[in-house]
């Protein structure tokens, strides 16, 4: 059916009938997959981007590469036909690096777009079942609840009080109350009615119905700018890094131009100055660092999905390692969603389930009747009440058979109750404030009617709730009288197991924990207490929220760990209230409601599972297991990888430094360059590549979840940050020069101390990069953890040393020569001396500021 001409006006079921389908039972299975053949999967085909030759040929254009190619040409021109094609080399392997950087980045990007399932409910022989929204077929009959992405485009056969959000189609911000009436021909999409449209969202009520359109074949398809396309990898901080860089860029040449003119002033020949000062250009500048720092965070990202939570903007796993308070849902994140009924209560006291089926027969169907779940499928509340009917002894399907729903009024998390209509009588559900306030009567177990005695509600309500029971109560409304409270059901949600170990990691960490709940403060506080939250927590309730005075708002948030009964527009409340306070809050949610909390939180975190499609979207980070377990991984493996990208900074800056450093002092003080042109460029390459990138493939290191959150007001540049580059540059200025001139004096030839030269000036990068493991810790403690990657990085770089050095080839081009053992003794030597300087800086630097905080 390729297109939806004609079906918004024809009545749903013509439509039915012209799709060749039984509303009521769907298509069958097989009837499906031969649909799905002929019309193909549910997936709007995402514009394919620029081609890998294009993205090659990007590469090139960067004025760096402007200039490394006209410094070829020039010494093309002036006879240094090798030199030139090393730097031609130098060009082309500079695009491929670049090349495959960005792939790799990009890769792991699109393979998180495809790990949030997208499901819908569809009935298929007569059976509601989830069915992934990709192989939906025109035909299939869909069920849509707020909170759900419309899958594809429908015509709507049954509606309750359903309004959807078309923004996404129609631009119009305000959600558009829909029917299952067929609206004129001409109507524009915009007044359908009774269509919703695939990628629209339903944000209230109910509805049913039939899909015209999938695919490409959807208004959406048809939208191409609308199609979701790849994100892009830059984030602020690949930005703030790529301004850094290109700062620093001006700085460099500039510095280039004035020893260029220096140089020629002081007699050396133009042609040859002009290659010294492009390769202490290249040299110096850290061309690769937005890239490889797109990489790092991209590796964090494939870390956090591993350990359950998937990022959806790459910026959130730097900020997820600056997380300091996590506010969490109760139900299904911090319990495990399996809920069972364990008591149920009357006229002020409890009664077992097995006892209630005489005591209480109405509550329990009433339990089954204003029910949604069908046996093992749906709300866990609703199928633990499912449950309390069948151990009582009766039969769901029976009693649902003998009193047909008439209509229904669906949970709301505003109004913590649900209604159905059976003919003339109503059943109510929900909180138990909200039923008792609207109740008069109450039944008496056994048999009759009294006035609603409100303290001995209180009373048993009280008890249930501090054992951690979630309670609900049920009520009959009939035309014409009060209605009357029918009983409590108290059901059993056990904690989640690893989520008392989260939370004591947290703490350790200094983050705070709390949880903000729907649920009543009795149980909330009981629970927070299993999980190790706080042993006698303080705890708020909305209503305490909402008469809180204006001045005294934050403190209170500040100071409490649970808030129950709390509405969405508060957790919104909540969140601003925090950051106030200079947090950096992550806060979990799973209703259409908690989208604009979640958006505004630093890391808005949505259920995979259970919640709905709006808070995913409107989330940075989605767990696929809905634990909060997975939160504190993302956490952890957050601060790990700022710790990498910390190092990874701290190792490239210097090294960039240093390279151009050994071309600038020597035109500065008239010496004759240690290491020359092309050999600085054969530095930077393999260096770049095989040393530092192993950095990000860094493990977390084990601490990092037993010291107090990085202030969310600290810079990247620290000052130790700083004072370790400065250290460091000097040190390789100061060994590539040292080696060449001791060389000399021993009576080596140029060639042979140059080599020396270069071979000391990667040695000392490499025992600097074994020191930059840890920052700020003696390295020798976290030794035993390093990754694979880094050996192999260790083990490549001086397998390429020794090919530069020994291959006759390598020697002519980048005019190296052999040379003997004792040279690599200096390699050693030099190594030997830098690491331990790094890491007695290390020492006394921690010696320094513990005797200051003391003396503080
Ligand atoms: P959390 O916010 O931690 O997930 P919650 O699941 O209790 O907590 P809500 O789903 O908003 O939060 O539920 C709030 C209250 O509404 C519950 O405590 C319960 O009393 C009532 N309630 C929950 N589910 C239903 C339902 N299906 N029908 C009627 N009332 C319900």
């Amino acid at each position: 059916m390729t297109g939806t001409a004609g079906f918004h006006a024809l009545p749903a079921a013509a439509v039915a009938e012209q799709l060749g389908v039984d509303p009521a039972l769907g298509l069958s299975t097989e009837e499906a997959e031969a649909r799905l053949a002929r019309f193909g999967g549910n997936t709007v085909p995402v514009p394919a981007g620029p081609g890998p030759v294009r993205r090659l040929l990007a590469q090139f254009h960067n004025p760096l590469i402007y200039v490394l190619l006209l410094a070829g040409i020039v010494t093309w021109v002036f006879g240094g036909h090798v030199d030139a094609g090393v730097i031609g080399g130098v060009v082309v392997l500079n695009a491929v690096v670049g090349f495959v950087q960005e792939s790799r980045a990009q890769r792991a990007l699109e393979a998180l777009s495809k790990l949030v399932p997208v499901a819908a409910i569809v009935v298929r022989d007569g059976v509601p079942q989830r069915v992934p929204a990709a192989r939906l077929v025109p035909g299939d009959v869909v069920e849509l609840a707020a909170g759900d992405r419309v899958p594809a485009d429908v015509r709507l056969a049954e509606v309750h009080l359903a309004e959807i959000d078309e923004s996404a189609l129609t631009g119009e911000s305000v959600p558009v109350a829909k029917s299952a009436e067929p609206v004129p021909p001409s109507a524009a999409v915009a007044d359908r009615a009774g269509s919703a449209y695939s990628g629209t969202l339903v944000t209230r009520g109910q509805a049913r119905g039939l899909v015209t359109a999938t695919g490409g074949a959807t208004q959406l398809g048809g939208i191409q700018h609308l199609v979701a396309t790849a994100e892009v990898v830059e984030t602020p901080l690949t930005r703030k890094l790529g301004r850094f860089s290109r700062q620093l860029s001006l700085v460099i040449v500039a510095v280039s131009a004035g020893a260029f003119v220096l140089g020629v002033l002081r007699g050396t020949p133009a042609p040859e100055m002009f290659t010294a000062v492009v390769a202490l250009a290249v040299g110096a500048i850290p061309e690769g660092l937005p890239a490889a720092v797109a990489i790092v965070l991209a590796i964090g990202v494939v870390r956090m999905s591993r350990r359950g939570a998937i990022v959806r903007h790459l910026p959130a796993v730097e900020t997820l390692g600056g997380t300091t308070v996590i506010c969490t849902d109760k139900t299904g994140t911090l319990t495990r969603n399996h809920m069972t009924v364990t008591t149920l209560a009357a006229a002020g006291s409890p009664i077992p389930v097995g006892e209630a089926a005489e005591t209480l027969r109405e509550c329990l169907i009433a339990g089954v009747l204003c029910n949604d779940a069908e046996l093992g499928e749906g709300d866990p509340t609703e199928i633990a009440l499912l449950g309390s009917a069948t151990a009582a002894g009766l039969d769901p399907v029976a009693i649902r058979a003998g009193a047909p729903r008439t209509g229904t009024v669906p949970f709301e998390s505003e109004t913590r109750t649900m209604t159905t209509v059976h003919g003339d009588v109503a059943y109510l559900k929900g909180a138990v404030e909200e039923v008792a306030a609207r109740c008069g009567d109450e039944v008496v177990p056994g048999g009759g009617v009294r006035p609603l005695d409100r303290d001995a509600l209180n009373r048993v309500h009280g008890t249930l709730t501090a054992r951690g029971l979630r309670v609900l109560a049920f009520a009959r409304v009939t035309a014409g009288t009060t209605p009357v409270l029918l009983g409590l059901q108290a059901m059993h949600d056990p904690p989640r197991p690893e989520a008392a170990t989260a939370v004591a990691a947290c703490r350790s960490a200094g983050v705070e924990v709390k949880m903000i709940t729907g649920d009543h403060a009795g149980t909330a506080r009981a629970v927070a207490g299993e999980v190790g939250l706080a042993a006698d927590p303080r705890v708020l309730t909305g209503a305490e929220l909402a008469s809180l005075p204006e001045g005294g708002f934050d403190d209170a948030v500040a100071a409490t760990q649970v808030f129950a009964r709390v509405s969405p527009g508060q957790k919104l409340e909540l969140v601003r209230a925090l950051q106030r306070r200079g947090h950096v809050v992550a806060m979990t949610g799973d209703g259409v409601n908690d989208a604009p909390a979640l958006r505004r939180a630093d890391i808005g975190v949505a259920m995979g599972r259970g919640g709905t499609d709006a808070a995913r979207q409107a989330a940075d980070m989605v767990l696929t297991d809905d634990d909060f377990a997975s939160i504190e991984a993302a956490v952890r493996v957050g601060r790990g990888v700022f710790d990498n990208l910390r190092k990874f900074i701290a190792w490239t800056l210097p090294a960039n430094i240093g390279e151009g450093m050994v071309v600038l002092v020597a035109i500065l003080v008239g010496a004759v360059l240690p290491i020359v042109p092309v050999q600085i460029l054969w530095i930077n390459m393999t260096t770049a590549v095989f040393l530092g990138l192993t950095l990000a493939f860094e493990p977390t290191e084990d601490g990092v979840m037993h010291r107090p959150p990085r202030p969310p007001e600290r810079p990247l540049f620290t000052g130790t940050l700083l004072r370790r580059v400065v250290l460091v540059s000097v040190l390789l200025v100061v060994a590539a020069f040292g080696a060449y001139r001791l060389c000399l004096t021993s009576g080596a030839s140029v060639a042979e101390a140059r080599t020396t030269a270069i071979n000391v000036f990667v040695g000392v990068q490499a025992a600097y990069l074994v020191s930059c493991r840890s920052l700020d810790r003696p390295v020798v403690r976290s030794w035993p953890g390093h990754s694979r990657m880094f050996l192999l990085g260790l083990g490549l770089t001086a397998g390429l040393q020794v090919l530069l050095t020994y291959v006759p080839v390598m020697n002519s081009w980048f005019h190296t020569a052999p040379v003997g053992f004792s040279s690599w003794l200096w390699v050693l030597g030099a190594a030997v001396v830098a690491f331990a300087v790094v890491e007695a800086d290390k020492l006394l630097w921690r010696w320094f500021t513990v005797k200051a905080s003391r003396g503080a």
